[in-house]
């Protein structure tokens, strides 16, 4: 089984009520690549980069079983950079500047190893991007995932709904869902957002947990109570990471599959949260993984 990552690759500066940081790593298929590294040994990452980007952060992807055959690197360009300051309550922040740099022109390309892949994530990214991405696969991938954000619902609305007809889950956060639908109540937006395209559909509510909706069922996950959330940058695609490489892992395409998958990428966003940046995804050991499922799995039972 094979996964391939679409997302972007950028810098991050942040600001938490813990500390405040200068440029590091971060974008959206970072996170989705070393959350899958944690299940996979191998995943495929298509994305860009500027001249900026360091060569050692390349070498770790890699390290991790990120083939980078598809990372484009832009001689003279700079990488894209996002920064955002987080209020009090950890659930909500300010994006405070979206730099784009190297997306603004950004022709993915799919390397032709990587057209079979069976499994496809379309991280955060442009929508025209994510979906000139599917339509360079061989044959439709058996899943295809597609994560975004209220900045594109802003800025490419009409390029979104268009790459929402051709995928199976969609993971929004539940402001994200209500921007999306028009509608307050998540039940009524899932049912609204499921009529345009997604089969699936994951609604993140950070500290509240996440739930999962097809036409007829919902799964509710539980968030993992932690005494302290020192920094929730990429816990949305940490989140979506472990989500697809459950799947990819034998994970059944069902809906219970998917709500096995659900409390696993619960428990891979719980651990992204508790130091700043990508620290936490590369120390996670799978006797703490197991311990945090089992965990989750007993918050709920009676
Ligand atoms: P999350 O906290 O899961 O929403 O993900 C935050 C990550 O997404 C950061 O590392 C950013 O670099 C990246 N990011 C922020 N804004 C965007 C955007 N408009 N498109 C794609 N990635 C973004």
């Amino acid at each position: 089984m094979s996964l391939l990552i679409v997302g972007t690759v950028a810098f991050d500066a942040i600001e938490t009520p813990y500390g405040k940081t200068d440029k590091i790593i971060g974008g959206a298929a970072t996170y989705i690549g070393l959350s899958a590294s944690n299940l996979l040994e191998k995943s495929h990452l298509v994305s860009v980069v500027g001249e900026d980007f360091p060569r050692e952060t390349i070498d770790l992807l890699q390290s991790k079983g990120i083939d980078v055959e598809g990372l484009q690197i832009k001689k003279g360009e700079k990488t894209f950079f996002w920064s955002g300051k987080y209020h009090r309550d950890m659930n909500t922040r300010d994006t405070m500047e979206t730099q784009l740099n190297v997306l603004e022109t950004f022709d993915p390309i799919v390397p032709d190893s990587f057209k079979d892949a069976e499994f496809l994530m379309l991280g955060n990214l442009m929508p025209a991007v994510q979906q000139k991405v599917l339509s360079q696969m061989n044959r439709r991938p058996k899943l295809v995932v597609l994560d975004t954000m209220n900045f594109w619902m802003d800025h490419f609305l009409d390029d979104l709904m268009e790459a929402l007809k051709s995928v199976d889950v969609l993971t929004i956060n539940d402001e994200e869902a209500r921007q999306l639908s028009g509608e307050y109540a998540l039940v009524t937006a899932a049912r609204k957002i499921l009529n345009m395209g997604p089969k699936y559909l994951i609604i993140k509510k950070g500290e509240h947990g996440a739930m999962l909706f097809d036409r007829d069922r919902i799964f509710f996950a539980p968030a993992f109570p932690l005494a302290d959330v020192i920094d929730p940058t990429g816990a949305g695609d940490t989140f979506a990471g472990g989500f697809i490489s459950y799947l990819v892992n034998g994970g059944d395409l069902s809906f219970d599959g998917m709500k096995r998958a659900l409390i696993h990428a619960t428990a891979m966003a719980s651990f992204c949260v508790e130091k700043f940046g990508i620290e936490k995804l590369l120390e996670i050991t799978p006797a703490e993984l197991e311990e945090r499922k089992l965990a989750l799995a007993e918050l709920t039972r009676v």
